[in-house]
């Protein structure tokens, strides 16, 4: 797929970086920049970098970075022509791609079609005689009918091979049913049913398109619950269940809970703000994606032990990402689902005096160590103090530490003062932490020891230095490239990454190309890649750009190269020592 480039820069022009990156990050004016909290790593100062005045966007903190198509396809996975004909809708541009423009493009529109198919295979199987014993779990669980349809719900039948069979009669290659992870092959060259004897939870997306399954056994197998792998449209690690309806409840906050049950009672019961992660403990990419649309997160994870360590993990990602928590107990009862179920007519009312009554985190944290220890002793007392103290200064809210702070002082019988005291020394300590990690990781990123991306950096600090130099100047100033580039070609750039971004921008020049940042996601380089391309364009300043610092840099560079033969030398290389002299004579 070509889009002409007067389109892309079209599109990108009408598309304002800041207005798109401002629907999801809160930015604040810093000079002729932006800057906010990075949407893609965890941080609590910013160091995420918005530049109107090139349209694109840095990390400092993570090395993410691009123009506004890299931050939309990073933001919400889409692949590039999905994002192209979002940004393309949003400002009114025609944009129309025929059927045999993308092949990614085209086969995840075919696995929505493949998965829709096979819900509704197995939605019809869940009420037939086959699905009886996963209707009667439902049954047993008070699942209504229509909160059955509402969910899409359905059952694989065990024999294994009747989905395989079904969407192959109505015409699906079963190689893109393989690639929707629906079947396997086995080791006979047969098509195997991948999901069999279980109950099947579709996952929806945002957009109303089946992306995956969750499926519970119906039998003895384990493991109890699997879901599809990771396919071109779905990737685990980024989605949530229930998330598409919770959306559209109205309410402002959601309620997070750890199963594909809890969150289908719930709704029968008219909590329709409650979702679920997928099975395994919550990753920051759904954190992030709870963050973009609740401001407030109810916790309501299962009483158990695993649940209760679970909620405490959940509770810290969500806090380090700027969402409000709050944390429900469930008494008597192992997991909301049970709780609402074992209540009869009253689980509705009462499940909701208990979010009603949900603690604050800080509270719910307090409660669970107040356990551990027995408040009559002297020592007890004293050890629960310092682990109480330790937990507040995590509070990032002044007041709300002041109001556990009396509470803490007349539970345990010592001043208000001496608790606030043994707090601000904890506080203390853990702002220097935070700094110093914070600080560290943006280090990491710009430093050359751990650079990851040119690693040729850290042995040619110097040279890799010039180069950057020298590109920036370059991509900033078109009009001045050909010149640059009779004087110094890629040959001679030492470190790797930046011999490479040489050789795109000899390419885009000799093709008569635009040094646009879209224009370089020609040549092979990744998200991380482009992010350092884009933060040594953003580095450029015009005192860089004078004809003095430029002779400097291809100066540096020159000098370089003769350094390195010249450490080949004491090498004793033979063919370096002819190829020095070479060079020598051509000087
Ligand atoms: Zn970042």
């Amino acid at each position: 797929m070509i889009l002409s480039e007067d389109f892309i820069s079209e599109l990108k022009a009408r598309n304002d970086i800041s207005e798109i990156v401002g629907e999801y990050v809160n930015l604040q004016q810093k000079g002729k920049n932006l800057m906010g909290i990075c949407p893609f790593h965890s941080e609590r100062t910013p160091s995420f970098c918005v530049y109107p005045a090139n349209g694109s966007f840095y990390c400092f903190g993570c090395g993410a970075g691009g123009d506004v198509i890299t931050f939309l396809r990073l933001m919400e996975h889409y692949d590039y022509i999905e994002t192209v004909q979002k940004l393309a809708q949003r400002v009114g541009m025609d944009f129309e791609i025929s059927e045999e423009d993308n092949i990614l493009h085209n086969k995840k529109l075919l696995i929505y079609r493949i998965n829709r198919e096979a819900a509704k295979f197995y939605h019809k199987c869940l009420i037939q005689d086959k699905g009886n014993k996963a209707l009667t779990y439902l049954k047993n669980r008070s699942i209504l009918n229509k909160t059955i349809v509402h969910f899409g719900l359905g059952y694989s039948p065990a024999s294994g091979y009747e989905l395989v069979d079904y969407l192959r009669k109505i015409g699906y290659n079963m190689e893109d049913v393989v690639l929707a992870d629906l079947a396997f092959k086995s080791r006979g060259e047969r098509y195997i049913d991948r999901f069999r004897n279980r109950l099947m939870f579709p996952i929806i997306d945002a957009r109303g398109n089946v992306v995956a399954f969750g499926a519970r056994t119906m039998g003895n197998d384990l493991p109890k619950y699997i879901n599809t792998s990771d396919t071109p449209v779905f990737k685990k690690s980024s989605n949530l269940f229930a998330l598409n309806f919770a959306k559209r409840s109205g309410k402002d906050n959601l309620i997070l809970t750890e199963g594909y049950m809890d969150v289908i009672t719930l709704h029968q019961a008219g909590f329709d703000n409650a979702i679920a992660g997928l099975g395994t403990a919550l990753t920051l990419n759904q954190v992030k994606l709870i963050a973009r649309n609740a401001g407030e997160v109810i916790v309501s994870y299962d009483s158990d032990q695993p649940g209760r360590k679970a909620a405490t993990k959940a509770i810290e990602m969500l806090k380090n990402n700027s969402v409000a928590v709050k944390v429900v107990t469930i008494p008597k009862a192992k997991d909301p689902d049970e709780y609402i179920r074992t209540q009869g007519e009253k689980g509705k009312i009462k499940f909701k005096k208990l979010i009603e009554n949900s603690k604050s985190d800080t509270e719910y944290k307090l409660a669970g160590i107040k356990e551990k220890y027995n408040l009559e002793n002297d020592e007890d007392k004293i050890e629960y103090l310092t682990e109480a103290s330790k937990i507040l200064a995590n509070c990032y809210n002044p007041i709300e530490r002041e109001v556990y702070a009396i509470r803490l002082s007349a539970e345990i019988g010592v001043s208000k003062s001496s608790v606030l005291l043994q707090i601000e020394k904890y506080l203390k300590q853990k702002k220097k932490k935070d700094r110093k990690k914070e600080f560290k990781n943006v280090e990491k990123f710009t430093s050359a020891i751990n650079d990851g991306i040119n690693v040729d950096k850290r042995n040619n600090l110097r040279a890799a230095a010039a180069e950057e130099s020298l590109i920036s100047c370059i991509i900033n100033n078109p009009g001045i490239s050909k010149g640059i580039l009779s004087k110094i070609s890629a040959n001679d750039i030492i470190t790797g990454f930046n011999k490479r971004v040489f050789e795109a921008i000899e390419e885009l020049v000799a093709n008569d190309k635009s040094f646009d940042i879209s224009n370089f996601s020609l040549y092979n380089f990744s998200f991380e890649e482009i992010g350092r391309i884009t933060k040594i364009i953003c580095s450029y300043s015009p005192q860089m750009g004078t004809k003095d610092a430029i002779s400097e840099y291809i100066k540096i560079i020159n000098d370089e190269n003769v350094k390195n033969q010249f450490k080949n030398i004491e090498n004793n290389s033979e063919e370096s020592i002819k190829k020095y002299i070479e060079s020598l004579k051509s000087k």
